[in-house]
């Protein structure tokens, strides 16, 4: 079945109207599509949705979802943050995502750039890559108690600029014992995990969000793992999805 369920609009930092990417999605013979905004987070507002776009983005999903509810099924879906004060009361479906990691009161950003991330690194972090990760890793395991998310979001998104281990030692013993027992806590919490071809799609990595070691790991303990795009421009919506890697995962 063609579906995506994490997709981007101009509501937040899409390129796309939800009518075009829904128009795109169904063109590309998509039966599935949800939508996925970022939720409005208060301390950095230039990728999320506003507050009152975020209303706006409900009622226009809610309209698509009618459209064409005889052709393709459209879901209203959130992408959450975890440090997003935003309910998610409403939503067909949540990714639970963390973009920051949160040190001594600072949202340190994760995926904005290299050059944020070496940054963070350096000044919040005292240089040490590994410190990092763990944070990272830490609170992205915040999301196995919370019930509202089903899914979780790009679980490596620190690697975002990671292609040539510019920043981490991916095989690091440090590196994969924190992204290990993130794993183990999301899998126990029975959460569902991407295989996200969002940075794919943009160039940044020849591979997805998880790495396919951590793939195969989540695999091997039964996790469940779905395919996602990570869509923020409607020619992308299956980006990857017939890569021979990926699919060999993908169900
Ligand atoms: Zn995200
Ligand atoms: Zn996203």
């Amino acid at each position: 079945m063609k579906r995506n369920f994490h997709t981007h609009t101009t509501f937040c930092d899409g390129k796309n109207t939800p009518e075009e990417m829904a128009a795109a999605a169904f063109e590309k013979g998509f039966e599935v599509l949800g939508f996925s905004g970022h939720s409005y987070t208060f301390f950095d507002d230039t990728w999320c949705m506003s507050r009152k776009g975020t209303q706006e983005y409900q009622s226009r999903v809610l309209e698509l979802k009618d459209k064409y509810a005889d052709k393709m099924k459209i879901h209203l879906g959130v992408e959450q943050d975890l440090y997003s004060a935003e309910g998610t009361y409403g939503y067909d479906f949540v990714i639970g995502s963390v973009h920051y990691v949160l040190k001594d009161g600072k949202y340190w950003p994760v995926d904005e750039s290299a050059e944020q991330l070496r940054h963070a690194i350096d000044t919040g972090w005292e240089g040490d890559p590994y410190a990092f990760a763990e944070d990272y890793f830490a609170a992205v395991s915040q999301w196995a108690p919370r019930d509202d998310a089903a899914i979780v979001g790009h679980f490596d998104l620190l690697c975002k600029f990671n292609e040539d281990g510019e920043f981490f030692d991916e095989n690091h013993p440090r590196y994969v014992a924190a992204a290990q027992t993130a794993m183990d806590a999301l899998l126990a919490a029975g959460k569902i995990f991407e295989i996200n071809t969002g940075a794919m799609a943009r160039g940044y990595l020849k591979r997805p969000y998880p790495s396919y070691d951590f793939i195969e790991y989540i695999a091997k303990r039964g996790g469940r793992l779905i395919l996602s795009s990570d869509c923020h421009d409607a020619e992308f919506l299956d980006y990857g999805f017939q890569d021979e890697n990926v699919k060999r995962f993908a169900k």
